[in-house]
């Protein structure tokens, strides 16, 4: 899978995306994330991509020609599946939604930045909306980085047999059960018996019911 990224800021996205499990993704050569600078498609040498808002209003918006340009510029490469822009009142991103992503081939992110962008953009060039959560960033950028990482590690190959995304939170709509490591016993805190046992069909049963017993407690909304 290919992500390009589009942003004023893309210093803000380089670091969350190449350690750990998006490096490994990266390395493996089974996603590939191109991020853009969105002042390379300037409107002048003094790098403008945005403009103040029509109708007397605070805050800057980024432009239509600038962001055109340059989703132009990547169509004429390869075939995108979706344009997604990241704004607080478009789809709010769950698990579902991560695992369908993860099936295409190609994705545009477009972040936006100060007031948000041009709605022109959103008109014609946008084909779906992702918002993150019910609050407001200063930028898509935290945004991009999170639909990338959850999207990135559903990719098959990417997360080894110990580490699959099966178990996790929100698949089966069940919260994943809790885990435990070395030592047993840490100053009488105690790992649940069950686990070291060794006996394979009980410590499953225990895995299933703690992950029911979690999602009863704190999201019975899951089990509806
Ligand atoms: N004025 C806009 C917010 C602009 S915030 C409004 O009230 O809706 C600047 C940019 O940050 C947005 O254009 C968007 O790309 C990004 N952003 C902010 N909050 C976000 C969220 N919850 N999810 C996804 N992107 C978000």
């Amino acid at each position: 899978m290919r992500i390009d990224i589009i942003s004023v800021v893309p210093d803000l996205l380089h670091s969350p995306l190449s350690h750990s499990i998006m490096k490994r993704a990266q390395e493996k050569g089974l996603l590939e994330v191109n991020i853009i600078n969105l002042r390379d498609y300037a409107i002048n040498n003094h790098g403008q991509v945005d403009d103040y808002a029509f109708g007397g209003e605070a805050g800057m918006v980024l432009m239509i020609e600038p962001i055109d340009n340059c989703i132009q510029d990547l169509k004429k490469q390869r075939h995108y599946d979706e344009v997604i822009y990241t704004s607080p009142d478009g789809q709010t991103l769950n698990q579902g939604m991560a695992n369908q992503l993860s099936m295409k081939e190609n994705l545009i992110i477009l972040c936006g930045h100060y007031k948000g962008v041009d709605e022109r953009i959103r008109e014609h060039l946008i084909t779906k909306e992702i918002s993150i959560g019910d609050y407001v960033l200063s930028g898509g950028e935290l945004a991009a980085a999170v639909i990338t990482d959850c999207i990135g590690r559903l990719i098959p190959g990417v997360l080894n047999d110990e580490s699959s995304a099966l178990f996790d939170s929100f698949q089966d709509n069940l919260l994943s059960h809790p885990v435990y490591t070395r030592p047993a016993d840490y100053n009488g805190w105690k790992v649940p018996e069950v686990l070291y046992s060794g006996h394979q069909a009980n410590i499953k049963k225990w895995k299933e019911d703690q992950a029911l017993q979690r999602t009863q407690s704190r999201r019975p909304d899951l089990l509806k």
